[in-house]
C-alpha cells in the first residue's frame, strides 16, 4: 500500500504514555497513517513536539513532531480514532466520536463492560466483533482493549480454557511504572519500594477475563463461569507486567499437555498475518529464572506473552509466571491489532 492509499487515523490522548506508543507503532505502519493528534486543552494548539514530553527510546517521528495538537472534538478528518485518553474523560469523548460515525478503538476502561461493546483480544474472541453491529452509533462504533494485566493473563488462559476448562484462577501481579501513565508514580514512592495497591485494578482482573472468554450470543456476551482472585502490586520496573498465576482446571492435564497447548496456540491474527500480530502469541521458557521483564518484554514486537515456571500447585492444580508488555500488547499494540483485525474482516 503506498502512503497515499493508507487509511488516515487520529490518536486521542496522543501526548500520554499510551498515546506515544501509538505514535511509535504507527510510524511505519503498512495500512494506517497518522493524520491528526489530539489531547487536552492544555496541549491543543501547540505543535506536538512542544506539547509532548517524549519518553520513548525511538526518536519522535518528524512528520508527527510538526502536527498541531487538536482538541478531542468529533470534527476530525480521520474516521478511525485510537484512544489513549485518561479514563476520567474518555467515556463521553469516545461516545461523542462514535455517535458522529467514527470507529473508536479504545484502551480506556469506560466502555469495556458495555453490553454491546467488544472487549477484544484478537487471538481470543475475534467473533465478539459481531457485537458492533448491534451498537446504535449512527454507523460509528466503539471497540475496546482490555486492561493491560488482563491481556497477558487471558492469552495464557485461553489455550487452557479451550482444552481443559477453567474452574478458578488466582493471580498476583508485579506491574510496571509505565502502566500508571506519565508522570505516574512519584520516584520517592517507588524507589526501594513495592506498593501493594493499584486503584481499580483488581476488580478489572477479576471481571474482564469472564467477558473475554465468554460466548457471543447475538446481542451480548455470556460470561464464562469461573472465579478469579487478583492482588495487584506496583514495582520499580519501567515496562512489562509480571504475573504469578495459579489455576484449577476442570479436566486433568499433564505439564506436557499444558505446554503443548500453549506452544500450539495460534489464531486469526496469525492466520491473516496481521502486521502487528506476533508470530507466536505464547513463548514458553524452560529456564527457572525466566521470564524477566527487562530481558523478555520486547519479544515478537512486544506482542507475545512469555510464560515460565510451570509446576504443580498444592492448592490449585498448576502455577506459572507470565510476562507481557503493558504499553505494547497491553495497550497501543493490542488496540492496533484490534483495528487490523477489523480491517481484515471488512469492518473498517
Ligand atoms: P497518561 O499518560 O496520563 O495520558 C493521558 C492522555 O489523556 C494525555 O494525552 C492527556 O493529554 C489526555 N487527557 C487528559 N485529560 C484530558 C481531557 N480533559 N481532554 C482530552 N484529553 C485529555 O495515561 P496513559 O497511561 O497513556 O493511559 C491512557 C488510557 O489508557 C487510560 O485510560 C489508561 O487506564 C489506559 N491504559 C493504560 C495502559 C498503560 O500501560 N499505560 C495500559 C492499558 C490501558 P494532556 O497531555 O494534554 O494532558
Amino acid at each position: 500500500m503506498s502512503s497515499n492509499e493508507k487509511i488516515p487515523v487520529a490518536v486521542l490522548g496522543a501526548t500520554g504514555s499510551v498515546g506515544q506508543k501509538f505514535i511509535e507503532l504507527l510510524a511505519n505502519h503498512p495500512w494506517f497513517q497518522i493524520e491528526e493528534v489530539a489531547a487536552s486543552e492544555r496541549s491543543a494548539g501547540k505543535l506536538y513536539k512542544d506539547a509532548v514530553n517524549w519518553i520513548l527510546a525511538s526518536p519522535l517521528p518528524k512528520d508527527i513532531a510538526g502536527l498541531t495538537v487538536k482538541e478531542c472534538e468529533p470534527n476530525l478528518k480521520s474516521k478511525i480514532v485510537f484512544s489513549g485518553l485518561d479514563s476520567s474523560v474518555a467515556g463521553p469523548i469516545e461516545e461523542a466520536f462514535a455517535k458522529k460515525g467514527y470507529v473508536v478503538v479504545s484502551n480506556s476502561k469506560n466502555h469495556r463492560m458495555d453490553k454491546d461493546v467488544p472487549l477484544l483480544v484478537p487471538e481470543i474472541n475475534a467473533d465478539h466483533l459481531e457485537l458492533v453491529k448491534t451498537q446504535n452509533y449512527n454507523g460509528g462504533c466503539i471497540v475496546t482493549n482490555p486492561n493491560c494485566s488482563t491481556i497477558g493473563m487471558v492469552l495464557a488462559l485461553k489455550p487452557l480454557a479451550d482444552k481443559f476448562g477453567l474452574e478458578a484462577v488466582n493471580v498476583v501481579t508485579m506491574q510496571a511504572l509505565s502502566g500508571a501513565g506519565y508522570p505516574g508514580v512519584s520516584s520517592l514512592d517507588i524507589i526501594d519500594n513495592v506498593i501493594p495497591f493499584i486503584s481499580g485494578e483488581e476488580p478489572k482482573l477479576e471481571t474482564e477475563p469472564l467477558k473475554i472468554l465468554g460466548k457471543f450470543a447475538k446481542d451480548h456476551i455470556e460470561d464464562e463461569n469461573f472465579k478469579v482472585s487478583a492482588q495487584c502490586n506496583r514495582v520499580a520496573v519501567v515496562d512489562g507486567h509480571t504475573e504469578c498465576v495459579q489455576v484449577k482446571l476442570k479436566k486433568k492435564a499433564s505439564i506436557e499437555e499444558i505446554k503443548e497447548a500453549w506452544l500450539n496456540f495460534s489464531a486469526e491474527p496469525q492466520k491473516y498475518n496481521l502486521p502487528t500480530a506476533p508470530v507466536h502469541p505464547i513463548y514458553y521458557f524452560e529456564e527457572d529464572k525466566y521470564p524477566q521483564p527487562r530481558i523478555h518484554r520486547n519479544i515478537d514486537k512486544g506482542m507475545a506473552v512469555s510464560i515460565g515456571r510451570l509446576r504443580e500447585d498444592p492448592i490449585f492444580d498448576y502455577k506459572f509466571v507470565i510476562l507481557s508488555h503493558n504499553t505494547n500488547r497491553g495497550a497501543a499494540g493490542g488496540a492496533l491489532l484490534c483495528a487490523e483485525l477489523m480491517k481484515a474482516k471488512g469492518l473498517l
